[in-house]
């Protein structure tokens, strides 16, 4: 990794980085939510806020299921970190969980970069890349190139269309957004918010200039006991 530039130094200095972690992970099945799950011999959520500090963040705010601080504090919270680190119960949906970590980061940051903690492959890198790439965009978002061809089908399974598949980025995250956008983009009703599937969806849908930055390969998101073990090995 190239140091980085005066520019990118000064936006990590004033960035806050928000973890989400309030998902229950029922579908991983490990009988606690997904963020606590051991990965590599760590709790998951571990390796996105050691990768956080290694960028130079120095903040990180973590949405928590309600009811988990204690769980949290002793899974997460390590002297040694060098991050400044807040836990606040997440909501009902991923974006209410961003939304109630940014009200936290409080009004000083001007960048905030959006992590799921169940994305522990995660590098410092594509901390740096993805908060670099907002000058001239309102946000910046980690995405990797689709590989399969994609289509369309209908209810009924018939393929309606195939689609430019040179074109098409799967979305991961970090996502990076200038702060003031963000909460903007997050003042949006409830049933707007339950619909986004990422944040940046809800800063283009307010006419907002979106840019991808491409990822590592390894990026991915641990859904399945499958993703699980193979994260496992990554790592270990
Ligand atoms: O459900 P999905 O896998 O898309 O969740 C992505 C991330 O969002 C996970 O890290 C999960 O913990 C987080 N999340 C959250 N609050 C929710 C739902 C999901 O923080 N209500």
């Amino acid at each position: 990794m190239p140091p980085p530039d005066r520019a990118s130094e000064q936006a990590l200095l004033q960035s806050v980085a928000i973890v989400v972690a309030a998902g229950s992970g029922e579908r991983l099945g490990a009988g606690r939510p997904k963020a606590f799950v051991p990965v590599g011999g760590r709790p998951m959520a571990a390796w996105s806020l050691d990768a956080i500090a290694a960028a130079g963040i120095p903040r990180a705010v973590v949405a928590i299921p309600p009811g988990h601080g204690a769980i949290a504090e002793d899974a997460l919270a390590r002297g040694d970190l060098p991050l400044g680190l807040a836990f606040v119960e997440g909501g009902a949906t991923r974006s209410e969980s961003v939304r109630n970590a940014l009200a936290a980061a409080g009004p000083d940051c001007e960048a905030v970069v959006v992590h799921d903690a169940a994305r522990p492959m995660v590098t410092a890198g594509l901390f740096t890349a993805t908060l670099a790439a907002l000058a001239g965009a309102d946000a910046a978002i980690a995405a990797a190139r689709v590989t399969d061809t994609i289509k369309e089908a209908g209810a009924d399974g018939i393929v309606v269309r195939t689609h430019d598949r040179s074109r098409l980025w799967a979305i991961q995250t970090p996502q990076a957004f200038r702060a003031e956008v963000l909460r903007r983009a997050l003042a949006a009703g409830e049933d707007v918010l339950a619909q986004a599937t990422d944040d940046a969806w809800l800063v283009e849908r307010a006419g907002g200039t979106v840019r991808v930055v491409e990822s590592p390969a390894a990026n991915f998101k641990v859904t399945t006991p499958h993703d699980l073990a193979l994260a496992d090995s990554l790592l270990c």
